[in-house]
């Protein structure tokens, strides 16, 4: 089968690759049919070094199953099926606190603990705690927002849950990428009253007031902090929602929550420290957050897309067939695309 395979920085390769096959008998072999290309690809496409076997990519797919192994109980050949970024057994304690992310027998699609999803085909471990179907086809019109329930969305709403967005609280987003907008998504979703976007890029910015983003702060660093202080009566909001982990968008997502606000933050943290310690403690400050367990989101959203009360697919702003992946991550690189859909 052809796959999507990373050998170093920049160098981005579709190639022939074995097909996958049943490993485990707790596997399903999904057919892909609509992937996506994922911010977070984005730092090995910046950083990776050069390997000769290079690694495969991609963790959010819509599929179709194709073969299960002998111990899977509820996912059948033939279901259409959504596939979060990380797999889970859906029964462990973690998993049943609802932190998939944390599954004692779970992993990550794309890492090299289980293969990318940028593919004709990908093999799912734990496939009955991972797996969710769905009641539509490939020709729905949802499928793009449907895509969005493997990552971004539940990676929005889990930046609004860390930082404890409900009716009446003030949010600032911090980043204006596909999370950062699904984060605006999910503050309006989860009754927020006003939603403070912090980016530049205008075709974002117009994407965050349709989903609900009341102010818009272009500024950065301390002016940034000053600004949102100034709409806010002086004192800051009570969640931001941190989407993009370098360590001026955490010191500015510190900076602005307001005495006893918290900021979740979903951003790969790319420094060891947090900054900010002394504010943050001044403040009483919480700062929560993680990898989402977006499986355990999936079906708290997933009614509200599928009856359009939420329509987060419009974060794609571009379609590439799984041959074009290169281009697609040289167009979200070079900020041409906001998010990447793949037609497999
Ligand atoms: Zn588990």
């Amino acid at each position: 089968m052809r796959a999507t395979v990373m050998y170093g920085a920049g160098d981005v390769r579709v190639e022939s690759v074995p097909d996958p096959r049943l490993t485990e008998p707790t596997d399903a072999l999904v057919a892909v049919n609509r992937a996506a290309i994922c911010g977070s690809d984005l730092w090995p496409y910046r950083t990776l070094e050069h390997s000769d076997t290079g690694r495969r990519m991609g963790h959010e797919a819509i599929g179709i199953v194709e073969a299960v192994g002998t111990d899977v109980g509820t996912i059948n050949v033939g279901d259409v099926v959504v596939m979060p970024f990380a797999y889970s057994d859906g029964t462990c304690i973690f998993c049943r606190e609802g932190l998939h992310t944390s599954c004692i027998h779970g992993g990550f699609f794309g890492t090299g603990e289980a293969d990318g999803a940028q593919a004709e085909a990908v093999r799912v471990p734990q496939a009955d705690g991972t797996l969710v179907v769905l009641p539509v086809g490939f020709d729905d019109a949802l499928m793009p927002s449907l895509l969005t329930l493997t990552d971004v969305m539940g990676t929005g709403h889990h930046a609004a849950v860390a930082a404890k967005v409900g009716p009446g609280k003030t949010v600032a987003v911090v980043g204006d990428g596909a999370v950062g907008l699904c984060g605006v998504l999910a503050a309006r979703r989860l009754g927020a009253e006003q939603i403070i976007i912090l980016g530049r890029h205008p075709d974002r910015i117009a994407l965050a007031k349709e989903f609900g983003a009341t102010d818009v702060v272009s500024e950065r660093g301390e002016e940034a902090v000053e600004r949102v202080r100034e709409i806010t009566d002086g004192f800051g909001v009570h969640s931001v929602l941190e989407c993009v982990g370098l360590e001026q968008s955490v010191l500015t997502a510190l900076c602005i929550a307001r005495p006893g606000g918290a900021v979740g933050r979903v951003g790969v943290p790319q420094d060891e420290t947090i900054p900010a310690s002394r504010p943050a403690f001044h403040n009483n400050v919480t700062l929560s957050g993680g990898p989402a367990p977006v499986r355990a989101y999936i079906e708290e959203l997933l009614p509200d897309v599928l009856e359009g009360r939420i329509d987060p697919g419009h974060v794609f702003d571009r379609v590439v067939s799984l041959d074009e992946v290169p281009d697609g991550y040289r167009a979200m690189n070079d900020r041409e695309a906001i998010k990447v859909m793949i037609e497999v």
